[in-house]
């Protein structure tokens, strides 16, 4: 089996529904359709519970009202033949009086709101499924995807569900829902933000598919961020382990953990571009074959702590005391580098950050920075370490590097630099690390 995964912008207007389905269609195997919500929904659903939390119900209720009227539009424009039409629209007013009715207990509500965007997507897929007369199964990923207490997915228990479901369900097309899951409390839950992805990888994982393909609205994994560098270029193929360092350091185009199922259960997985079918796309799987710089991506909202020890020296068991604290308020360090007397480390969880302080000021003498940026450089190191730092470094004589983090994995090098020189930093790795080194040599 394949799993197909599309994103918001695919399935983002009717227009684009019709793309997804001409893609879907045109591939004879049997596949697992993974949709996100509508493009925008989501983010209207995080703004009406913000409005909700602040006690501003009649904003909400504006923000369904209008959230419903561009609904109506693109099943209009997605429904041409009357009846499957007539079909679309109870459907779409039963789910927003769904959604005007859970306004009345917020909180309780949240996650439950959240997940409209997708359950609607996926509705109006099979129905315009239908419409081109098209049999389609939509399972609903509730019944399948789940998370533990601390957030990370129920592996075993997603196969033996999904595996289940499957057994009776001989559809060609399987259509489910991205991002929602169910947590140990049976509420309805999710992936975090851009968990399309996640899902899609799970999926392929606990079903052991053939390849995760994952449709978006760019031609592959760029060399850079195209957000904010110009002349970046799709990458053909790449190693999971590159990938991997890239989707967690900030590359958008792939949810942070969302490799690692994949990873894990070596299913290649393919980026392509839904509104470029034909470009070749970036291929992910076992492969190492690549020397030197292969892509740089950014991630911002990082908190750069440092301990210095009250003991001068780095004594024994001092190190195991400070992680001890992050253990404890479950937080994960993304960067660290010591000296004889000091460690710094960065986290990008500042939930706990005042407890944390608090807990190792008792350590050693804590400062820390908010609002910095790890530049992460993927690639592979193994073979080419000479040299490679010190074309980094030179492309970035002009930026204050705050911390380095060099060796920890052949495939990574960290940088910390403040957020204001994200994009600078961005743009001369890229000048110098890239267009240069393309550049046709003088005689
Ligand atoms: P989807 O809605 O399909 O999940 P996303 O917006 O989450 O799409 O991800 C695709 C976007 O990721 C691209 O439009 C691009 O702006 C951004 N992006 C950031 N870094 C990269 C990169 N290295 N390569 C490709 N796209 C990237
Ligand atoms: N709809 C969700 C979001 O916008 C999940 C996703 O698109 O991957 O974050
Ligand atoms: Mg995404």
């Amino acid at each position: 089996m394949i799993v197909f995964k599309f994103g918001g912008t695919s399935v983002g207007s009717a227009e684009n529904i019709k793309k997804v389905a001409a893609i879907i269609n045109d591939c004879d195997r049997d596949k697992i359709v993974v949709l996100s919500a509508v493009s925008g929904t989501t983010n209207s659903l995080v703004a009406i519970n913000n409005c909700l939390a602040n006690d501003k119900k009649e904003d909400a209720l504006a923000i369904i009202n209008k959230l419903e009227l561009s609904y109506d539009e693109l099943i209009s424009e997605l429904f041409s033949v009357e009846s499957h039409h007539l079909d679309a629209q109870p459907f779409i007013k039963t789910k927003f009086e769904e959604l005007r009715s859970l306004t009345t207990e917020a909180t309780k509500n949240e996650k439950i709101i959240l997940a409209q965007g997708e359950i609607i997507s996926t509705n109006l897929f099979q129905m315009y499924q239908k419409q081109l007369g098209n049999s389609t199964a939509l399972i609903s990923a509730l019944d399948f995807m789940s998370i533990d207490m601390n957030e990370e997915p129920e592996n075993e228990k997603i196969k033996t569900k999904l595996t289940a479901i499957l057994a009776n369900n001989k559809a060609q097309t399987i259509i489910t829902q991205g991002f929602i899951c169910l947590n140990p409390d049976n509420e309805v839950d999710n992936l975090k933000r851009g968990g399309s992805d996640y899902s899609a990888s799970l999926i392929g994982a606990a079903i052991n598919a053939e390849q995760i393909q994952i449709w978006t609205d760019i031609d592959g994994m760029h060399n850079n961020d195209p957000r904010y560098v110009e002349n970046t270029f799709p990458i053909g193929e790449i190693s999971f382990d590159e990938a991997a360092e890239l989707a967690y350091f900030g590359a958008k185009i792939l949810h942070p953990q969302s490799i690692i199922p994949a990873q894990k259960n070596n299913i290649p997985v393919l980026l392509k571009n839904t509104f470029n079918p034909e470009a070749k796309g970036t291929l992910i799987k076992n492969c190492h074959n690549s020397t030197g710089v292969r892509a740089i991506a950014a991630k911002d909202g990082i908190i750069a702590i440092k301990i210095k020890s009250y003991r001068m020296l780095m004594a024994y068991g001092f190190l195991n005391n400070v992680f001890a604290v992050f253990e404890k308020y479950h937080t994960p360090i993304d960067m660290i580098t010591t000296s004889e007397i000091a460690v710094s480390l960065t986290i990008d969880n500042q939930k706990y950050l005042k407890e944390i302080v608090e807990e190792l000021n008792t350590i050693g003498k804590v400062e820390y920075d908010t609002d910095m940026s790890i530049i992460c450089l993927a690639g592979n190191f193994s073979h080419s370490g000479k040299g490679i730092s010190a074309a980094v470094l030179n492309c970035l004589t002009d930026v204050a590097i705050r911390m380095i983090s060099y060796g920890g994995s052949q495939y990574n090098i960290s940088l910390l630099v403040e957020k204001n020189d994200k994009i600078r930093a961005l743009n001369l790795l890229n000048e110098g690390l890239f267009v240069q080194q393309n550049k046709p040599q003088e005689a």
